[in-house]
């Protein structure tokens, strides 16, 4: 074979290998590589924007013991710190009405949350969201509440918060790990999951005079069939504790909270609301 001959030679194999490489790419799932590429970029990009991206904060008792629950100066730091940096305390309900027609907010807002019914709430939270005029919602369950105990949060006593803007929703009955019935198929269990997540809706909403919309699960302890039940409940949302901010383009009906603990310095609060 004469050189230019070979030089043709090696070129025709080159471009034909090049050719089935190309075809090989082709056909091996482009359209899979490039939507989740696509998807994977938007993402990206949603969560990046402070604007779409909204974090909601979990507490609990106010000056109690144990690691949830903090101090009342230190959650007026964090209350501070919101103030300080412009960034706006909205209602949950707005938070949930923004999912269902996503429109970026126009300015950083976040929303607050409290869990379980602590007396504090009437003492210590009181006071405090009426010196910032913050909306915030708290998630009660069934049996913390007592009409008779002066140390406890009565149905009269939640009305009463309910009116100062503390918006009032549920967090089951008895406080149970719901997944640890959500495994099982027997009657009880689902029996169970039926009274914890549909009758403590009922209850709460023929003593609070309202609709409740909203269900916080017990230790954040969720599955897919837990979920299953709330939706079927009639509940509009359910909010776990898992981390990280919810994006409003998502839609998500299970949304995430930040769950803040005393360990928490007001550098990291900062960043999770930045
Ligand atoms: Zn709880």
């Amino acid at each position: 074979m004469t050189a230019p001959l070979r030089q043709t030679y090696i070129l025709v194999v080159f471009l034909l290998i090049s050719l089935g490489i190309s075809v090989f790419l082709l056909l091996d799932s482009p359209d899979y590589i490039n939507e989740s590429g696509a998807s994977w970029i938007i993402k990206e990009k949603e969560a990046r924007s402070r604007l779409l991206s909204i974090p909601i904060l979990l507490y609990h008792n106010i000056d109690g013991t144990g690691p949830f629950s903090i101090d009342l100066g230190v959650i007026r730091e964090h209350f501070q710190i919101l103030k300080n940096k412009g960034i706006r305390v909205i209602p949950l309900t707005e938070l949930i009405n923004r999912l269902e027609n996503p429109v970026p907010f126009d300015d950083r807002v976040v929303v607050i949350t409290f869990d379980d019914g602590y007396y504090s709430m009437h003492t210590k939270l009181v006071p405090l969201v009426e010196e910032f005029g913050y909306p915030v919602t708290l998630f009660v369950y069934v049996d913390n509440i007592n009409q008779k105990s002066r140390k406890m949060l009565s149905w009269d006593l939640l009305k009463q918060l309910d009116s100062k803007g503390i918006d009032i929703q549920c967090h089951t009955i008895s406080h149970a790990d719901l997944t640890r019935y959500s495994r099982k198929t027997d009657y009880a269990s689902r029996r169970k999951l039926f009274e914890e997540l549909y009758m403590s809706r009922r209850i709460m909403e023929r003593n609070m005079g309202k609709e409740i919309q909203f269900f916080a699960f017990p230790y954040g302890k969720y599955d897919l069939e837990v979920v299953h039940f709330a939706e079927l409940s009639g509940y509009r949302r359910v909010f776990s504790t898992d981390y990280g901010s919810n994006i409003l383009t998502r839609n998500n009906y299970c949304l995430r909270r930040q769950h803040i603990k005393k360990s928490y310095t007001n550098a990291y609060i900062e960043s999770l609301v930045e």
